[in-house]
């Protein structure tokens, strides 16, 4: 019986959703949960589409190895320091995603240029650059994900945060999304912006969406 065999399951699958839904490229990216005092995470440099979850490497909370035969993510350092950060968060997914790498070089942040950012969290900034890796882009993207549920990574990618690796996987596919919108209006002319107000409007309806969708859902069952 493998150690966190059901995590390690779900994070060797959301590894393989990204690399069939084109979202990473060769070895590009990185996918983890938080599990109790554990980080479940992909190894470095292995393919996605021929990952078993006895690949992914499972660590303490300090980064040491407590199963696994593959080196962790280059990336360790910047999983680890969003969940010291944000004890909310259980998952975490990181991509080279093209439409976003591309406004990572362009932009301080991805305005509000559809209303399905704010399940982002509002406009998403864009980390300064620094060497992969390294504690100063763990340390830096972790800053610049506060209040936020998505980052850009300046000439670098993305990175999502959420309670699942679905909801991280979402928002990733929604992040790589916006980016390419913008990109496609950006070339003719300039993308009217939705302002603030008009985002917690968007968060509220979505909010009630959600809470009849339930009471539907309940009351059909009962
Ligand atoms: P790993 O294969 O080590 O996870 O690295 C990929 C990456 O995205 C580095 O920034
Ligand atoms: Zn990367």
């Amino acid at each position: 019986m493998l150690l966190y065999e059901t995590p390690r399951t779900q994070v060797a699958k959301a590894a393989l959703t990204l690399f069939e839904t084109g979202l990473v490229v060769n070895t590009s990216g990185n996918v983890s949960t938080k599990v109790e005092e554990h980080v479940v995470i992909t190894p470095s440099g292995r393919p996605y589409n021929e990952m078993e979850p006895r690949d992914i490497v499972v660590l303490d909370l300090e980064g040491n190895i407590i199963d696994g035969d593959l080196l962790s993510s280059s990336e360790t350092p910047l999983h680890l320091a969003i969940y010291a950060a944000y004890p909310q968060t259980t998952a975490i997914v990181h991509t080279h995603s093209i439409h976003a790498t591309a406004v990572s070089t362009l932009l301080s942040e991805l305005p509000a240029i559809h209303y399905q950012i704010a399940d982002l969290g509002g406009p998403v900034p864009v980390a300064p650059y620094r060497t992969l890796g390294t504690s100063a882009l763990a340390d830096i993207v972790t800053k610049t994900l506060r209040n936020r549920n998505a980052a850009l990574m300046q000439n670098h990618g993305a990175v999502t945060i959420g309670n699942t690796i679905e909801q991280a996987l979402t928002r990733c596919i929604t992040l790589e999304w916006l980016s390419e919108v913008f990109l496609q209006s950006h070339q003719n002319g300039k993308p009217s912006i939705i302002d603030n107000n008009e985002l917690e409007n968007v968060r509220r309806r979505q909010q009630d969406l959600i809470e009849a969708r339930q009471k539907y859902l309940n009351k059909r069952n009962d």
